[in-house]
């Protein structure tokens, strides 16, 4: 076989491997064509998913005929005059997008730039320009993608998940550019020159507002950085990472050192699985970063990528740290509910000599030898009330398999002792395995309302909640419809005061996503207590003794007390014995 050039039609087939994948690609591109020629205002249409139409209308510069012309040749472009790659002001700039799209379609560009008499028409099928009466802008149409190329078509997902991937994008775009007014299939609206908090509320939803922490730093290292935009409060969380937003010098990415970054920041206040919420801006100078790495431009090329996740990391961090304090109960007014009567030491009768209490165990407990029986309580700022009765070590921890309270660490761990052992409880862990199991036994005790809450949502959330109007209850929810678009709410389990929309409406989503399948009770539960979870005992909160000693009773007396529902370790045990090899007893 002797070697050819390939024909202009394949190349730009195979460039269009590359650059266009679905619908929502040729969305990405147009509109980002339409943001780089100066437009305000940009109008999105998708029909199918984008298999049969796209049409995106917009109001910057038009093209003139000669640049019309030339604008489906293969890298052809207007947003490169000096040749310097590593200077990009534009979102595209490898003049590729419009002829791949074009070979794997029916495209047709309207177009006018004001200067000239009238507009133009191009046929891209047939390649030929004629004057036509488009007044401003441009439009491009896209018709039946994938038609010409069967294998590729076969690619495409559902038109529902298509439709997503092109919301997706227009999320994306509608973030980096508040200033720019935003319209896809005549449904999501983001009008021009938005405030980014109204912005963020409007693509990521209602629950959010309230929840976002502003996020506003700089550092000197990489020539310069700068942080800025909102970041979820820990409280507030998805099952996916959806709602988060990256940034770098005013471009959306999907880059793993900022995902990685954002994790890490989150790490101590939030479960693997769960995924904190954000729009965040990063500007660095152009020098610090390559964007033409990949044709798609979702992924860029840090030169220095451990300084730039060192900073996020810190400059989250520092954030998160300041709406800890600020969410830190104060006395008096805690944030927290336990279930069941509170057993603690200080109810306790102390009429025993503490003495005979705290006697050393033949193993050599933990207060062998120790002349004060007091020592530990005090020690850890703890009442000085000494524990029960008969005055037998092994009765105090009878039925006590996690001991008693010695305090808290980090306001994350409580430390018990059984005699035997130093246990580690993780506080937020054991709480949520106490309220998932109660959920699940229908143990919920439900409070009627005097005054329903009434939950505002779309028709269809109406109808999704409704349909599970049974198992609500047996979680402890009565609830009925109020009018076509509100839920009203008459009985809820008693002590939990939580953000009831934001709960409906995250459960509205899981039914019309998984819809009646037979774990839908128990993932019911899953959420509730969820939801539940993070307006408790989380991850540094302060706990007093009596708040701690109720947590231990209870997850004495929970099943699978051991696990909380995401898997994890609640409570760990460092015998006494493990402890004397250390000192090398
Ligand atoms: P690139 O964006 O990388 O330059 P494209 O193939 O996406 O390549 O577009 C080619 C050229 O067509 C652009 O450089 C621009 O001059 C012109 N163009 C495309 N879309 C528009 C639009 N909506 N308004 C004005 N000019 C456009
Ligand atoms: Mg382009």
């Amino acid at each position: 076989m002797s070697v050819r050039l390939l024909p202009d039609y394949l190349v730009n087939q195979i460039a269009a491997g590359e650059v266009v994948e679905n619908g929502a690609s040729v969305v990405k591109e147009t509109v980002e064509n339409a943001l780089d020629a100066g437009s305000d205002q940009i109008i999105v249409d998708v029909v199918d998913g984008g298999r049969t139409m796209i049409n995106i209308v917009d109001n910057g510069s038009g093209m003139s005929r000669e640049d019309l012309a030339k604008c489906i040749e293969r890298h052809a472009t207007s947003k490169l005059p000096d040749d310097d790659l590593m200077n990009i002001n534009f979102m595209g700039f490898r003049g590729e997008a419009l002829p791949s799209i074009a070979s794997v379609s029916e495209m047709s560009i309207d177009t006018c730039n004001g200067a000239d008499s009238n507009g133009w028409h191009l046929d891209c099928e047939k390649g030929e320009i004629r004057p036509s009466d488009w007044q401003s802008g441009t439009r491009i149409r896209v018709k039946n993608l994938f038609a010409k190329t069967p294998a590729r078509l076969k690619f495409l997902k559902t038109d529902r998940a298509e439709n997503m991937a092109v919301l997706d994008v227009i999320k994306r775009l509608a973030l980096a550019r508040t200033d720019v007014g935003f319209v896809l299939n005549n449904k999501w609206r983001f009008p021009k020159n938005q405030p980014l908090m109204e912005r963020i509320v409007a693509v990521m939803g209602e629950d959010v507002r309230g929840a976002m922490h502003a996020v506003g730093a700089e550092s000197a290292s990489t020539g310069g950085m700068k942080l800025t935009g909102y970041i979820s409060d820990p409280t507030l969380r998805r099952a996916s990472s959806v709602d988060q937003f990256l940034f770098v010098n005013g471009r959306p990415v999907k880059d793993k050192v900022l995902v990685g970054a954002l994790r890490a920041a989150y790490m101590d206040v939030m479960h693997a699985r769960e995924f904190p919420l954000c729009a965040l801006y990063l500007t660095l100078p152009a020098s610090a970063v390559d964007v033409n790495v990949s044709p798609t431009k979702t992924e860029v090329h840090f030169l220095e990528p451990n300084h730039v996740r060192a900073f996020i990391i810190k400059s989250l961090r520092e954030v998160l740290a300041r709406t800890m304090v600020a969410n830190a109960p104060v006395a008096g007014e805690e944030k927290i509910y336990f279930h069941g009567p509170i057993i603690s030491r200080a109810n306790v009768p102390t009429n025993q000599s503490p003495r005979a209490v705290f006697q050393p165990r033949p193993v050599g407990g933990l207060f062998a030898g120790n002349k004060n029986p007091d020592f530990a309580g005090t020690a850890l700022g703890a009442p000085a009330h000494t524990p029960a009765v008969d005055t037998n070590v092994d009765d105090i921890f009878e039925n006590r398999p996690l001991g008693w309270v010695i305090g808290q660490i980090a306001n994350k761990y409580i430390l018990a002792t059984n005699g035997e052992s130093l246990v580690v409880i993780d506080q937020h862990a054991a709480h949520e395995r106490i309220t998932y199991e109660k959920m699940r036994k229908h143990e919920i005790k439900s409070q009627p309302l005097l005054t329903p809450i009434v939950v505002q949502m779309r028709a269809e959330d109406v109808a999704a909640i409704l349909s599970i109007a049974d198992e609500m209850r047996a979680s402890g929810l009565v609830l009925d419809a109020f009018g076509e678009d509100a839920i009203a709410i008459f009985e809820k389990p008693a002590d939990w005061d939580l953000n009831w929309a934001s709960v409906l409406h995250d459960i509205a989503d899981e039914v019309r996503a998984y819809g009646h399948s037979a774990q839908l009770g128990e993932r019911l539960h899953l959420k509730l207590a969820n939801h539940a979870c993070h307006h408790s005992v989380r991850a540094g909160q302060k706990l007093d003794m009596n708040q701690m000693d109720a947590l231990l009773r209870d997850i004495e007396r929970t099943e699978h007390g051991g696990e909380c529902n995401h898997g994890r370790p609640v409570y760990k045990f460092i015998p006494i014995s493990e402890m004397d090899t250390w000192f090398e007893r």
